[in-house]
């Protein structure tokens, strides 16, 4: 594998610092524990291309605004990079690195043929309008250019990124197209609203994803999620359909942070009316009437049995992670958990349910997308679920399975299965010329 780095068409070195830092940590004691082939973990260890673009945008006032956009593309050894791009300030280069292995990781351990690619814009989206965000999104396509590609790197939705978001990049895609390839590359992008090609049931995905491996998890502990209690930090698209979908199995939302506040109800928070509140309120839970607000450095301290980060990276840490009441974190987020933070718990007793299992119910709504719009079909809703559940509850019990065999925590467990899968490709194919 070649490694490209470009930085505005440079080849540029860039060191390794923060997020990557800790997945790297992540991958070093896997690829110790299965004695990985030197030459492959070398190959792991570094991103295949990174891509900087800058590009103008007119706003609404009529002046115009320089934008830096990201794409990185860790590894293609499984198939086409694939990956959310997110609009968050956090967003720069170290992150995309870090977001990019996790995909990798991500799409190997469940099986797909997809490697691993991620990017965004470091903007807050809440400061523009939805005609300057259409811009953006659009100029930031055409940058990319070739750099995207239905069979070659596919984004996604992810943080503060959706549907629409994902129906704007795909229009701007096939219209800079040669006509013949137009509509043939519809699957440049997944997470597409239902009637452009999107798939039904993409939208819940992730968060539905979340539930089942804390219900497979219950449930092979011979326990029931009924009247369990959790807390959630990010009620975005994946804290809110993870809580819906455990109410809806009988357990309660005590707490939950946004980038607002946090708020917490022993007797529960109703999920659909803190979903409803936070609509006509700005996305924003402060004030939410039937609950109380709780100090922000609190929130993880709250009295539970699971605790869901589905925000952001970094937000559980050796500074936090001693406060978790939790006997069960789920990990909607990418990369919430620090290395210190995962020591911590551990020592605790904690069990972690690893973000690269855990919220892989996306990626996995997204390989059927691409592959129905590939296959120019459409799929029902019951369909998409059925198979999204077959798939999360294979690669539960692979993980499980691991970890008690090899008495390893599911996050080591995982990283395991998908690194071994990628190195019997790299060994199988060889290593051009
Ligand atoms: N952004 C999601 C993730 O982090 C989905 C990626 C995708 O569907 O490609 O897994």
């Amino acid at each position: 594998m070649i490694t490209v780095k470009k930085v505005n068409n440079k080849i540029q070195k860039q060191p390794l610092k923060g997020m990557v830092d800790n997945v790297l940590e992540q991958f070093n004691s896997a690829a110790d524990q299965i004695n990985l082939h030197p030459s492959i973990r070398k190959i792991l260890s570094i991103t295949n291309t990174e891509i900087i673009v800058n590009f103008p945008v007119k706003m609404d006032n009529g002046e115009v605004e320089i934008f830096q956009g990201y794409r990185v593309q860790h590894n293609n050894a499984l198939g086409p990079y694939k990956g959310g791009l997110r609009y968050h300030p956090t967003v720069d280069i170290d992150a995309a690195r870090a977001l990019a292995m996790w995909m990798t990781w991500k799409t190997s351990l469940a099986g797909l043929p997809y490697g691993g690619g991620k990017g965004g814009i470091q903007i807050d989206p809440s400061k523009y309008s939805k005609s300057e965000l259409e811009r953006i999104t659009r100029r930031f396509t055409f940058a990319l250019a070739d750099n995207i590609g239905s069979e070659h790197d596919i984004p996604a939705p992810d943080v503060n990124t959706n549907a629409q978001t994902m129906a704007w990049i795909a229009d701007t895609y096939m219209s800079t197209r040669p006509p013949a390839e137009r509509t043939a590359n519809q699957h440049v992008v997944t997470g597409k609203p239902a009637g452009s090609g999107g798939l039904e049931g993409r939208d819940r995905a992730t968060g539905y994803g979340v539930f089942l491996t804390i219900k497979f998890w219950y449930e092979s502990h011979n326990k029931s999620l009924k009247n369990k209690t959790f807390i959630v930090q990010g009620f975005g698209n994946v804290g809110y359909w993870a809580a819906h979908f455990l109410e809806q199995e009988g357990a309660k939302m005590v707490g939950v942070q946004d980038a607002y506040g946090s708020i917490q109800n022993p007797k529960g928070i109703k999920v659909e009316d803190l979903f409803n509140y936070t609509k006509a309120n700005k996305g924003s839970l402060i004030d939410f009437p039937e609950a109380h607000q709780v100090e922000k450095d609190d929130f993880f301290s709250l009295e539970c049995d699971i605790c869901i980060p589905a925000a952001l990276g970094n937000q559980i840490t050796e500074n936090n992670a001693y406060l978790i009441k939790a006997p069960l974190i789920a990990e909607g987020a990418n990369g919430p958990t620090n290395v210190e933070g995962e020591k911590v718990l551990l020592q605790r007793g904690v069990t972690i349910i690893p973000d690269i299992l855990c919220n892989s119910g996306g990626v996995i709504a997204s390989y059927f997308e691409w592959l129905q719009n590939r296959n120019g079909e459409l799929w029902q809703m019951e369909e998409v679920i059925d198979k999204l559940e077959k798939k999360m509850k294979h690669s539960f019990v692979r993980v499980s399975d691991y970890a008690k065999k090899e008495g390893l925590d599911m996050r080591t467990a995982a990283y395991c299965i998908a690194i071994a899968r990628i190195e019997k490709a790299y060994i199988q194919r060889g290593i051009f010329p």
